[in-house]
């Protein structure tokens, strides 16, 4: 490893341990009261409550009698809009070389799964990866070829760096020179959303820009069916957000539903699959790190579990729109 790359080896290797305490910047609004023992259909739950529009674009379709697949696409595009919101789509925080490369996938109630990986300039994956589920008889496209499968459907090629972002990242860069371990104020948490409509049908969306200043080229769990997020309709879904590495070496949204599908609730799913997050990594990653799960079974249970404090996710439910803290593993 040559000195470069080995620097560059460090410091992502710091990133991977100690980014996501940064995530828990906005729980101004949350709740600390459980909605877990609740039931009742339609439901959306997002991660992070860090802005509802979200669940409330979801919510608004289901209220019409919409279903829960165009509740997940239509919530979610909301924040890879935003500009504001750095850690998905357009204003999502680059890699280390200063590209934004997106990540996402899709499944429904059908039991379909679409998926897009390392996407540029293409503001909404969630939508590419809906029609990659809906157009193709793949499950993932990846890189160049996603990106020219959307401009042939018509999607748009842009900057999707704002100014915001290109800012955070120079200074990233700057700080580079002094120290290898910088840790910024900023987030890079995914958006997953799970829907069940009043047909009692179940889809879920996941979208991300992945971990900021990540190794370039480099893809999280996100797009990856049974890691980011995973669907049966005969059962529930579940869906995650935090350091991808430890999620995918456990392939924790698969692990939930399975959990589930053996009669454990949503919450005791999630629960199940942070401990064996936990014990899977504890020899790999030596530094603090944050994972969560979400996840929602037939009947509209929730459920919602982080490795340490600091996650909230965004439920939605009788018309009811609100934030909540998670439970977590690891007192610390
Ligand atoms: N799970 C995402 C990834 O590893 C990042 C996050 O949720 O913060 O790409």
């Amino acid at each position: 490893m040559s000195h470069i790359s080995r620097r560059k080896f460090i410091k992502f290797t710091a990133l991977l341990g100690t980014g996501i305490p940064v995530l828990s910047h906005l729980k101004l609004f949350s709740k600390t009261v459980s909605p877990l023992t609740e039931s009742s259909i339609p439901v959306v739950i997002a991660t992070w409550d860090r802005d509802r529009k979200p669940n409330l674009k979801a919510w608004e379709i289901l209220e019409k009698g919409g279903n829960s697949l165009d509740a997940v696409e239509q919530g979610v595009r909301v924040a890879e809009d935003d500009p504001e919101n750095n850690s998905v789509g357009y204003g999502g925080l680059p890699d280390e070389n200063g590209i934004v490369t997106l990540d996402a996938s899709i499944m429904d109630w059908r039991g379909r799964a679409g998926a897009v990986a390392y996407l540029q300039n293409i503001r909404n994956p969630i939508s590419v990866a809906r029609l990659v589920m809906e157009k193709t008889k793949h499950v993932m496209l990846a890189g160049e070829g996603a990106k020219k499968f959307a401009l042939a459907y018509g999607f748009k090629e842009e900057n999707l760096l704002t100014e915001k972002s290109r800012e955070a990242w120079i200074k990233w860069k700057e700080g580079l020179s002094k120290e290898d371990n910088w840790i910024g104020s900023d987030s890079h948490d995914t958006i997953t959303m799970l829907a069940i409509d009043k047909y009692g049908n179940i889809s879920g969306a996941c979208t991300t820009s992945g971990l900021r200043w990540k190794i370039h080229g480099r893809v999280g769990d996100s797009p990856i069916i049974g890691a980011g997020l995973y669907v049966d309709n005969e059962v529930g879904a579940a869906g995650a957000t935090g350091v991808g590495e430890t999620i995918m070496r456990v392939l924790g949204s698969f692990l939930i539903v399975e959990k589930m599908r053996d009669g454990y609730s949503p919450q005791e799913a999630c629960e199940y699959a942070v401990r064996r997050l936990i014990e899977k990594n504890k020899n790999i990653v030596k530094e603090k790190f944050q994972a969560a799960f979400i996840a929602l079974n037939k009947k509209g249970e929730i459920g919602a579990y982080s490795v340490r404090e600091g996650f909230d996710y965004v439920l939605s439910r009788n018309g009811k729109t609100e934030g909540f803290k998670s439970k977590y593993e690891l007192k610390d």
